[in-house]
């Protein structure tokens, strides 16, 4: 039987976590009430907790998860691959809506929702409450898609489907990543080490910069054929030069953006060959500038793609990617620290504070 009551870690102004407790709801026609199994810490609650997000101030916290059906709301059948879905089994969703009626709905962009946040940046206090998935129980809406997570699935990897490796096969879509490419990948955080195994999948080569061992020794793990340590390579110069060593003098084919850097921009355009295809996809958060030449990235004649977000059906394919090629990659080491429901705000702390690698919330039944 369904627990009667609930609690949701919110926001209440920056960096300041409290539990909520709500009646557990039932689903409306097309929704679906689950349990949260596991809710995975992400860049972005660090963002969020820290009041850096240009969306979500305060409300309901968490994105990222995996989920067991406790209840189908009316007409809810399969999940968004036509596949039969039943109390009990694990699923997960994508974190925002797609409402298909908004104008880029209607033109077929559904990443680009204007509807996306409508339920998370709710307020926890609002019906149906458990709209973030640092929760004991999330609420699936009729507009979001959602998938039925096979069993034996790692549980780390998989409840961070919906965001990191989503968005980098959407991303890698997008510059149409494919074999015999070099792919150079600027950062090995979460999404770094997602492009890396799915451009290795591809037969692309990669090449990945950061400048923290342990997330160079990652990359390594994840397969990269290269890494380039900004310590030692220290300025964009040489780095662009190691890059046309490793490219036959060439320079790389796609580069891709996950580090969160401003500079980073403008230095990807460095390390790519004439006529590259670049991808910025870490530089989320507003406000933060970095000096571009436009006329290097003309000359060379470099395609640039952004990504934001993901057509909700790429999480079909990043849990079947999971499912296929997840073994052949650590995705599992990277989840390192569990903390119960009551501990979330510590989790995003230490989070924050580097003090663990990805932290998962596993709500205490
Ligand atoms: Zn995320
Ligand atoms: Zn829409």
């Amino acid at each position: 039987m369904p627990q009667n009551t609930g609690r949701i870690a919110c926001l209440d102004g920056p960096k300041n976590v409290e539990l909520k407790e709500f009646e557990v709801p039932s689903p409306e026609p097309g929704a679906i009430v689950t349990e949260v199994v596991r809710a995975n810490v992400c860049g972005s609650e660090i963002h969020i907790w820290s009041g850096g997000h240009p969306h979500i101030t305060d409300g309901p916290l968490g994105h990222e998860g995996l989920f067991r059906v406790l209840e189908l709301g009316d007409g809810v059948s399969t999940d968004h691959a036509g596949r039969p879905v039943e109390e009990g089994d694990l699923i997960v969703p994508a974190y925002f809506a797609t409402c298909e009626s908004c104008v880029r709905c209607g033109q077929g962009e559904f990443r680009l929702c204007e509807h996306a946040y409508d339920h998370w940046s709710q307020s926890a206090d609002v019906h149906p409450h458990f709209h973030g998935t640092f929760a004991s129980h999330y609420y699936v809406y009729p507009d979001q898609f959602f998938y039925k997570v096979p069993s034996g699935l790692d549980e780390g990897p998989v409840a961070s489907a919906n965001c990191a490796l989503s968005q980098v096969l959407c991303g890698l879509d997008a510059v149409e990543v494919g074999w015999d490419d070099t792919v150079v990948v600027q950062g090995a955080g979460g999404l770094g080490l997602a492009a890396v195994a799915a451009a290795r999948e591809r037969g692309a080569r990669t090449i990945v910069i950061d400048g923290v061992e342990a997330r160079l020794e990652l990359a390594e793990r994840f397969g990269a054929d290269h890494v380039v340590d900004m310590r030692r390579v220290d300025t964009v110069d040489r780095r662009a030069e190691r890059v046309r060593e490793l490219t036959d003098g060439d320079g790389a084919d796609v580069g891709v953006e996950v580090a969160g850097v401003p500079d980073a921009f403008s230095e990807g355009i460095e390390l790519l060959r004439e006529g590259g295809r670049y991808l910025e996809m870490g530089n989320v958060v507003p406000g933060h500038t970095t000096e571009f030449d436009p006329a290097r990235m003309t000359r060379k004649s470099i395609d640039v793609e952004s990504a934001m977000r993901y057509d909700p059906w790429y999480l079909r394919t990043a849990i079947e990617f999971l499912e296929t090629a997840g073994d052949e990659y650590p995705f599992e080491d990277l989840f390192d620290s569990d903390f119960p429901l009551a501990e979330a705000e510590e989790a995003i702390r230490r989070s924050d504070e580097r003090d663990v690698g990805r932290a998962s919330i596993v709500p205490e039944r």
